[in-house]
Parts: C-alpha cells; structure tokens; sequence
C-alpha cells in the first residue's frame, strides 16, 4: 500500500471542508452561464490574473489547446521551450485540433532567453508557416518547478509583442511561482494574451482549471469549449471546491515548498544522488549507477514496495512532487526510504 504519494501533486484527496463547500453549492446550468458557483470562480481568477475574463474549463490541456485555437489558424506556428508539457504530453493535440506546428524553444529548466526566441524568429513570408503565438510555462514543469522571474518573463514578453506575436501562459502551478517569489499571480500574468491556471495541482482540487483574457478572447474560448465538448451543466459542484481552495489553499503552498527543499537537502546527502535545485514543490534528481549492482535499478519499484510512491522519468531520472496530503514527518520517512535503497 502506497502511504507516501511523492508521484504528483494531482494525487490529491478533496478535504472534509471542501467537499462541504462543494456539497452545498449553489449550481445552474453552465452551458448556459447560469451557473454561480462556476461564474464567481471566474470571477475570482479573472481578477486574480488581472484579466477582464475568465472561462472554466475541465483540464489544463483544454486550456491550452481552446487558447491555441484561439489563437492560431491551421498552419500556424506555436513557440514554446523544449521541454514544455505543451510539446512534450498533450498528445499532439496542438497540431491535431488547432492544425497548428509546435517548435521547440531551447531552454534552461524551461526558462528561455529573447536572443534563443530571437534566432527561431524568421521574416514573414508565404513560403513558411506564420509563427503566430509564443506560449511561456510558470513553473515550469518538467524544468523542475523553475520559476520565471518577473524581469525574464517580461523581457521575453516585451520583445514577443514587439515582433507581433502574441503571448499566451501555461501556469498551471502560477500560484507556486506566486507565493516562491513573492510576486503577485497578476503581476506575471499580465503581459498575455490569455493565461491560466490548474485548480487540481498545489491548490487540491479534484477537477478544473481556469482561463483568463480579454472579453472578446473569452467569447471565442466559449465557442471552442462548446466545439470541444467542454461545456458543463451543474459544475458549480467541482467550481466551489476551486473558490474553496483560492480561499484556503494557496498560501499554504509554502509549506509544500519547504518540503520539497527539505526533500532535496536530505537526499543530497547521498553521494549518489545529484538532486536539481529546488525552486517550489518538485525535485527533480539523478540516481548515479551501484558498480556493486548487476543490473541497473528501477528505484521507484523498490520505493513503492516499501509505500513510498516517485515518479520514474528514465534514464536513472526521478521525480517527486510535495502537496497538501503530505507532511514534514512523511518527507523525513521517504527521504529515509531513499537513502536507504541507494546506498544499500
Ligand atoms: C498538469 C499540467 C498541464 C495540464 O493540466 P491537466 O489538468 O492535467 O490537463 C499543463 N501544463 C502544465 C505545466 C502542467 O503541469
């Protein structure tokens, strides 16, 4: 049995408070804007982002993939780092909805320079695909929780604007980068098009995530959410927890930070282990091959068998991910577990 769930922070438990909030909703039909507890989540994260807007919507890939089509015409080409999940796990849903080209940002930890952007930048012309929209991950996820500094972010989203791009943000854990850098969700946001944020990762939800922009940008999210089949009826049940969990859960998220950096220093006392820096709550680490050992070691099978859950990335590569459903004391006890399976 699995007591220490590290594999994500999507792993967790809607709380006794919050399935309250959710089993007394008021709710309407959504499809047809009359439902309140999904309008005043929108309302919320509207404001939250410094957005004129906000639209509910399932998942975060939904947000991503009706924003690109919003955004971009068949043929067009999307701009986005290396490593960023919009490339890497949507199932090609970029090209196959949208029809639109994903091309590969080189990055650092998902985090890119205006002069690696600049070099992809090519003159308009009827022989090559229009490069259309830049799209920016905070954190970034697969670069370990990096976060996008406000000076970076707005450097490469000045620059973008001013070659005529427009500029959409995947903050899927946004509050993450909020509360690690002090900065205001609304401060990063605001230099996009449309930007969004996940209610099921560090905020603890169990579905949903919202987009923001302008009114007309919004009208047009509607259309492709209805296209989609993302439109809902009485969501309102899963929209409380969301207006739940932007009143409960997001100042919390430091604590969650604190884990995952006490997560990092305790494994890096193994010389084995060579952990990327920590920025917000993922720990991303390499496990160096035992000589001593035959063959090579699936870590995370060994870990689950002793109920400790990370995520395999390959290649000797690991990954956890700290949350709400998981204290200090279960960190020291899966740091332990670790430590111990490496260096035995
Ligand atoms: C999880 C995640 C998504 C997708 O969200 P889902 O709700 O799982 O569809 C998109 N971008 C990033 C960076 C994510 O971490």
């Amino acid at each position: 049995m699995i007591q220490i769930d590290l594999s994500s922070d999507t792993v967790t438990q809607p709380s006794r408070p919050m399935r309250e909030a959710m089993a007394t909703a008021k709710v309407g039909d959504e499809q047809r804007g009359e439902d309140p507890s999904v309008n005043e989540l929108c309302a919320r994260v509207a404001e939250l982002l410094g957005h004129d807007s906000a639209i509910f919507l399932p998942s975060g890939i939904m947000c991503n993939q009706v924003a690109i089509c919003v955004h971009c015409s068949t043929g067009d080409e999307v701009l986005t780092a290396d490593i960023s999940h919009i490339l890497q796990t949507e199932g090609g849903s970029a090209s196959a909805i949208a029809g639109a080209i994903v091309k590969p940002i080189p990055s650092n930890r998902g985090i890119f320079s205006v002069e690696s952007l600049s070099e992809l930048l090519r003159a308009p012309s009827v022989r090559r695909p229009r490069q259309r929209l830049v799209s920016m991950e905070q954190t970034s996820s697969r670069g370990g929780g990096a976060v996008w500094s406000l000076e970076a972010l707005r450097s490469v989203c000045d620059w973008t604007r001013s070659q005529g791009l427009v500029l959409h943000l995947d903050g899927a854990r946004l509050m993450n980068a909020a509360v690690s850098s002090g900065h205001k969700a609304s401060d990063f946001a605001a230099g996009f098009d449309s930007a969004w944020l996940c209610l099921t990762k560090g905020l603890g939800c169990p579905v949903g995530a919202v987009l923001a922009g302008s009114k007309d940008f919004i009208a047009e999210a509607w259309a492709w959410k209805q296209r989609l089949g993302g439109a809902m009826r009485q969501a309102g049940i899963v929209a409380a927890a969301g207006v739940y969990a932007l009143d409960h859960h997001i100042d919390r998220l430091a604590v969650d930070h604190a884990n995952a950096k006490l997560l990092g220093d305790l494994i890096s006392e193994s010389s084995r282990i060579d952990v990327v820096p920590v920025d917000t709550n993922i720990v991303i680490f390499d496990i160096e091959d035992n000589p001593d050992q035959a063959s090579k070691s699936d870590y995370d099978q060994i870990l689950e068998s002793l109920g400790v859950r990370i995520r395999n990335e390959g290649r000797g590569r690991y990954r956890a991910i700290t949350h709400i459903d998981v204290d200090a004391d279960q960190i020291q006890r899966a740091a332990d577990h670790i430590l111990d399976v490496v260096d035995e």
